[in-house]
Formats: structure tokens, C-alpha cells, sequence
């Protein structure tokens, strides 16, 4: 079964492209876009589109870039629904939270992994989501870790080894022990799976220097670095991430001035997670502050069965427009071409001529929507390389 040659996608009432030399948000209005060979071929004004060997009519529908969410954690197993509504009567979230489903995964068939894996990568794809990040860091041993990056490895190139994301029990008390571990036989084990390496540098986590010392581990294997920074109260996790060349600190909630400068000028890309928030009642972080120093700004789920249970970079884009002051513009940018750039991905994330066609169209005919109105399923369709992927179209 094959598909055309060219497709054109005509009659879009909105078409996000993203493509502007410095970057930015640009979009086209009456557009068409044509994609050959999985990539987009051509794009413009509809009443100058050149013919192609079918054609889609959007209907006034906007057509967006699929998004990128370049921060999910999705090979777990068991739930922590209870642990959620304990947390909304009133109990504080802690990082400790993790190991319950570290115990839940360690005891899972890698059948049951990657069968949650794959529903909740489809859960992803259903919601106009093309690219995906996904970490281990619920196996917390070289065979855990190992099975974890192998299964995401199956789904997506972007896969990250997070052995550094909390301290196993077996470790109580000899974090120092633990390390090792992490940036010895585990990474050893799991560096052939991944292409990043993280670290949640966090009180009740891992401190500045076996922050360091795990991504410097990684990069001597050639994993590009990233870091769970400054979720959960000030520290020194933006810092560390910049000293090690990050592409990406996330989370960035409790920044200070010398944060946010070392931001911009490193520079890396401030990766929001306001289902993270969300989840768990902190403030949300503030992202006008670092946009108007002029950082770039991701926006991704954060999705894993703790804090941020959700896959919908839509209700992302709603909370940043709502509750962290980005303008829709923004927030469609960062969900998009920001997580491309936090992913070091240059193919993703925009609509330019050669670009993947990952192709989000929604049912409604401007970008506005996703976050005017929030908590609606209004992705009509998604393409991903060229290919239907989802929807009715
Ligand atoms: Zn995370």
C-alpha cells in the first residue's frame, strides 16, 4: 500500500511554519503546503500552490508543525492516582514519590513495559505529538536502566538514560556509592541505547557535584547532557547544566538572576513543564522572565505517572498562555520548534521547505484555539513523515 508522491494540503485557514531564519513564530494564512517524499516540499498561498497527485482540503483549518515534546518519562509501570489525590487534600510532593513506581517497573514483565510504552506513545500521536523524548530512571539498576532505554529505543531516537534520578533503596545512605554506579557499569550498560544523559539535581535528589560527575560521565560517551534543574526550590541545577554544555535545563521553576543569565548566554534552551506545576501545586515558573531576557523556551509534558501525568502538549500550551503569561504565538512556538531545539533537531518542529512533514491540522482554524479552548480534542488529523498518522482526513 503505498501513498502518492505529492500531497497537497490546500485551503488551510492557518498555517504555523515556523520558518523565519532567527526562528520565531510565522505562520502563513489561506496557506497550502505540499509534502513529497515525507518531507514539505513547497509551501505558500493557496491560490499559488502548484498541483501535486492528490489533494487534501483542510477547510479552513489551521495546520500546524507536529509537536515536539522533548520531556516524557513513559516506560514505567503501576499508577500513582491515590498518591495524586493525597497530594490535592493537601500533602506536599516529594521527590521520594519516585520510587514507588521504581519498585512497580522493577517488577513488570518488559512485555507490560513496552505494551504501556507504546499505548501511551500512541496516546501522544493521537494529540498531534510527532517527536517524543523518553527517559529511563524507574529501573535504577545496569539491567533496569538497560531494558527501559532498549524498549524507548524501539519508538524513538531521542532516548535518555536518567540512571541519576533518585537514589534507590538498596543505596540509602551511600548516594556516593550509587554514582559510581551511574557513571560506571550502568553507563556503560545503557550508553549504547541512549543519545542524552540527565540528572535531577535536586535536594532529595543529587547534589551539584554528582550532578557534574554523572554528565561528565556521559559526554566522555558521547551523550549530549541535560538536567532536571531548580524544580523544587533554588539550587544549583541551571549552573551545573550550563557548566556541562546542556542542550536543555527543564523545569527552571525557582530561578535566580545569575540562572537566568547563565541561560542565555550558555546557551541553552529553559525547558518549561507547567504539568509539573499543575500536578503538584507549586507556582508555575516564570516564563516572561525568561523570555524577555531572551531565552529560548521549550514547552514539553514532563508526562510520567507522579507529578505530570499527561501526554497532551495542547493543555501545556493552554496552562503557559494562561498561567505563565506566553502568548499563544509563544507557546506554539516552544511546543514545537523550541522542543526541536532542546533536542538539538533541526528536521522537526517547523514547516520549512525540507523539513519533515510532521503535520498537526486542527479542528478549528487558527493556532489560538489550543489554548482558548483548552480541555477540547481538536486535532483533526496528524501526519508524520509524510503518512497519515492519526485522524479521519
Ligand atoms: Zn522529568
Amino acid at each position: 500500500m503505498g501513498v502518492p508522491r505529492s500531497t497537497l494540503i490546500t485551503r488551510i485557514g492557518e498555517l504555523v511554519t515556523n520558518d523565519k531564519g532567527q526562528g520565531g513564530f510565522a505562520a502563513i494564512m489561506d496557506a497550502a503546503l505540499i509534502i513529497q517524499d515525507g518531507a514539505v516540499a513547497w509551501t505558500g498561498p493557496a491560490s499559488r500552490a502548484p498541483a501535486a497527485d492528490s489533494v487534501v482540503d483542510a477547510g479552513g483549518r489551521a495546520v500546524l508543525p507536529g509537536f515536539v515534546d522533548s520531556h516524557a518519562h513513559l516506560v514505567f509501570a503501576g499508577e500513582r492516582s491515590a498518591e495524586f489525590a493525597a497530594r490535592m487534600a493537601g500533602r506536599p510532593y516529594q521527590a521520594g514519590g519516585i520510587l514507588t513506581t521504581v519498585a512497580a517497573t522493577r517488577a513488570a514483565s518488559e512485555e507490560s513495559l513496552r505494551a504501556n510504552l507504546r499505548r501511551l506513545a500512541a496516546e501522544m500521536l493521537r494529540q498531534g505529538t510527532t517527536t517524543f523524548e523518553c527517559k529511563s530512571g524507574y529501573g535504577l539498576t545496569v539491567a533496569d536502566e538497560a531494558r527501559a532505554l532498549a524498549l524507548a529505543a524501539e519508538i524513538t531516537p531521542e532516548v535518555t538514560y536518567l540512571g541519576a534520578h533518585v537514589v534507590p533503596p538498596e543505596f540509602a545512605g551511600n548516594t556516593a556509592g550509587y554514582v559510581d554506579l551511574v557513571r560506571g557499569p550502568m553507563l556503560d550498560a545503557c550508553a549504547p541505547h541512549a543519545r542524552w544523559i540527565d540528572v535531577f539535581c535536586e535536594d532529595g535528589a543529587f547534589g551539584a557535584d554528582e550532578a557534574a560527575a554523572v554528565l561528565a560521565a556521559g559526554r566522555a560517551r558521547g551523550l549530549g547532557a541535560r538536567v532536571h534543574a531548580n524544580q523544587l526550590g533554588p539550587g544549583p541545577g541551571v549552573r551545573v547544566a550550563a557548566e556541562a554544555g546542556a542542550a536543555s535545563a527543564d523545569h527552571c521553576t525557582y530561578l535566580s538572576e545569575a540562572d537566568v543569565e547563565a541561560i542565555v548566554s550558555a546557551p541553552m534552551v529553559a525547558t518549561l513543564l507547567p504539568g509539573a506545576e499543575f500536578g503538584t501545586r507549586h507556582a508555575y515558573p516564570d516564563a516572561r522572565r525568561l523570555l524577555d531576557a531572551g531565552a529560548v523556551v521549550a514547552l514539553a509534558t514532563d508526562c510520567n505517572p507522579g507529578s505530570s501525568f499527561t501526554s497532551s502538549m495542547a493543555f501545556c500550551i493552554a496552562l503557559a498562555v494562561r498561567e505563565m503569561r506566553m502568548t499563544t504565538q509563544e507557546a506554539i512556538w516552544a511546543a514545537t520548534a523550541g522542543g526541536a531545539r532542546a533536542l538539538c533537531r533541526s528536521d522537526v518542529g517547523h514547516l520549512g521547505v525540507g523539513a519533515s512533514a510532521d503535520l498537526v491540522m486542527l479542528d478549528a482554524p487558527a493556532h489560538s484555539y489550543l489554548a482558548y479552548r483548552p480541555g477540547v480534542p481538536l486535532v483533526a488529523a496528524v501526519w508524520r513523515a509524510g503518512r497519515p498518522a492519526a485522524g479521519a482526513l
